[in-house]
């Protein structure tokens, strides 16, 4: 069975209260199905730690970084490059996350730059887009959604197989305030047609959606938003949500 869904807990700079081997541990009662991918993204530090956890445990986990260099090697102090997260486990990473945009002021350019290292290195990028409340507000989304793909996915060559798209409005991470299904769906259609414009095919992207997910709302956003499944950041925490969020996923539509 191909795998046409997706959970990915991103922990952000944290790790989850009772350790990373209990996390790993605890997700032994998950009913697993396989066209369904559950995927951790630990700071850089964690990604062998739980590698190593999962497989042990035989658990079928794939790992992601939250961040890469545009880089392959070199005089970078601080840096990680795609390929350093590959020989620690991970085979995806997050790119152009909102806080990376916000916060360290990383633009279209450098997330485009970001995704072509992290091809080269055989990891799946998982592309994050995502309006801000302002933007919204001024009925702008679909002109800013299609700017910052096209911007950071012109010229790179994708199938639907080396990439994952991850719709995240800025006003629903980590605030408790999801964006309802039947928005992600309308904003989901605009982002498929522009990916299909771009390149005939492209819109089967698998499309995540982000923001304020938890173990309450999967379900029904799952039903009602039209999206593969969810990036998420405060429930990644604790491993009943992510059971939870993940088994609604997988149990789909
Ligand atoms: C995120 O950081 O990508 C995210 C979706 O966070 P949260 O689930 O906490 O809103």
């Amino acid at each position: 069975m191909a795998i046409d869904r997706h959970v990915i807990g991103n922990w952000k700079m944290n790790i989850p209260a009772d350790g990373v081997e209990n996390f790993v541990r605890d997700l032994r009662g998950v009913r697993w199905s396989d066209a369904c991918r559950l995927s951790i993204a630990p700071p850089y530090p964690f990604i062998a730690e739980a590698r190593d956890r999962a497989a042990e445990l035989r658990l079928p986990l794939s790992f992601a970084a939250q961040n890469c260099s545009d880089h392959a090697s070199g005089a970078y102090t601080g840096e990680v490059s795609a390929s350093m997260i590959a020989l620690a486990g991970g085979s995806m990473v997050i790119v152009g996350h909102s806080e990376r945009r916000e916060i360290y002021g990383e633009d279209d350019e450098l997330v485009g730059l970001k995704l072509r290292a992290a091809v080269e290195a055989g990891l799946i990028p998982v592309l994050c887009v995502g309006e801000s409340m302002e933007i919204r507000e001024r009925d702008g989304v679909a002109g800013f959604l299609e700017q910052q793909l096209v911007r950071a996915l012109g010229g790179l060559s994708f199938s639907e197989r080396n990439l994952l798209i991850a719709y995240e409005p800025i006003w629903a991470i980590g605030t408790g305030r999801n964006a309802s299904g039947d928005m992600v769906a309308e904003t989901a259609g605009w982002i498929r047609r522009t990916l299909a414009s771009m390149r005939p095919g492209l819109d089967e992207l698998p499309l995540l959606y982000g923001g304020s997910v938890t173990e309450m709302n999967a379900r029904e956003l799952m039903r009602e938003a039209d999206v593969d499944g969810f990036l998420v950041g405060g429930a990644s925490l604790e491993p009943e949500k992510v059971k939870a969020i993940y088994e609604a996923c997988a149990s789909g539509r």
